[in-house]
């Protein structure tokens, strides 16, 4: 009988895709979209084209091959073995490690270690590893922050050491990375159009089937899982990653303490923001989606006045959503005109220069 059900569901299958393929004469139209749970979240893959299955699924195969190299809860990765390694031993890392640990090596130094790889014992001990939830004592932190600092790390081609007890989460940066080789297989592929969202970390891709821009929600922090958003932001070819304070976070005695963690104290950064969005347009070959990610976690870091700073004077190319515990929504000019207030949010706006 399953094997019966299992002819009728393909045929019916193969008659809906003929139906498709026949009206649908414009291969820009052929679409694919597809869900997919990794690195910790969920992602989706909306892809037009002649070519938006292939694509589609050479996306998800990239994203599985990542999250093997990379998860630090799976012990046969390579970040594992990097993080279990002694003092000053080599551990020997693909290529597409290497590329990922040499980009977030860079925002370490532009951001002056308010992005640090290194953090991972310190995230580790207040339980965002495992979500095992706790608060850590001031020597325990002051200890771990004794093994945190990207000069504690050096990578020599394809090899990787460290001084003892250093290890690293790429957790800050990898799903960026992710979307750069959305973007590299979308372009192989000739995808002329589709969307990439994968947990915070969107690519929109070209424009839609109407023509109009895609459309970016900014969360409201203060209510993540409800509408109206604090804003909308039109974009073609952009990335746009959030970092926020209420994507994961504990409580306990009453006081509440989220996933970003300030290098310099060891815990939950203080900022005064509870988001940070950061807008970049895709370049051919360069690593903006990367950029956007790291960028987006320092700067929440960092805080409204040194971010701002940044935004200015880093030579970093990208514009800025900033959302402020005190009801603000900070937009640089660069994306005010693609950027649409939500007036029943409760918040106020406010353009820099
Ligand atoms: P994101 O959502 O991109 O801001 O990344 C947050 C994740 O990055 C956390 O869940 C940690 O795994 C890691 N992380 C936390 N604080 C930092 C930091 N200061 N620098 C680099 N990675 C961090
Ligand atoms: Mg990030």
């Amino acid at each position: 009988m399953r094997r019966f059900m299992g002819f009728v569901l393909a045929a019916a299958l193969l008659v809906s895709l003929t139906a498709c393929a026949g009206a649908e004469a414009d291969p820009d139209k052929a679409q694919e979209s597809i869900q997919v749970i990794a690195m910790d979240t969920v992602m989706i893959f909306t892809v037009y084209g002649e070519r938006s299955t292939h694509a589609a699924y050479e996306a998800e195969d990239m994203i599985r091959e990542l999250e093997d190299l990379l998860s630090r809860t799976d012990a046969e990765s390579q970040v594992s073995a990097i993080n279990r390694a002694a003092a000053e031993e080599t551990v020997a890392v693909d290529e597409e490690v290497r590329r990922l640990l040499e980009a977030a090596e860079k925002y370490s130094l532009a951001t002056e270690g308010a992005f640090d790889m290194t953090i991972a014992p310190v995230v580790s001990a207040w339980g965002f590893t495992e979500d095992s939830y706790r608060v850590p004592s001031r020597g325990e932190l002051t200890e771990l922050l004794s093994h945190v600092g990207a000069d504690k790390l050096t990578l020599d081609g394809n090899t990787v050491s460290h001084e003892a007890d250093v290890q690293i989460d790429l957790g800050g940066i990898a799903k960026g990375y992710a979307s750069d080789r959305v973007a590299e297989i979308f372009t192989e592929n000739a995808v002329p159009r589709g969307w990439a969202s994968l947990g915070g970390n969107v690519l929109a891709w070209g424009d839609r089937p109407d023509g109009t821009p895609w459309r970016v929600g900014i969360k409201n922090p203060r209510h993540p899982d409800e509408e109206p958003f604090v804003g909308l932001l039109e974009l073609k070819d952009a990335y746009a990653v959030t970092s926020g304070s209420y994507e994961r976070f504990f409580e306990e005695n009453g006081n509440t303490y989220h996933h970003i963690i300030d290098p310099a104290t060891g815990c939950p950064a203080d900022s005064g923001l509870t988001s940070v969005t950061v807008v970049a347009d895709y370049a051919a070959g360069q690593d903006r989606g990367t950029m956007c990610d790291a960028l987006s976690t320092a700067l929440f870091v960092m805080g409204e006045e040194k971010a701002l700073d940044f935004w200015r004077n880093s030579g970093y190319d990208f514009d800025l959503v900033l959302v402020t515990e005190d009801g603000r929504v900070i937009v640089t000019d660069g994306i005010a005109d693609v950027f649409t207030a939500e007036d029943e949010s409760g918040y106020t706006y406010e353009t820099v220069s």
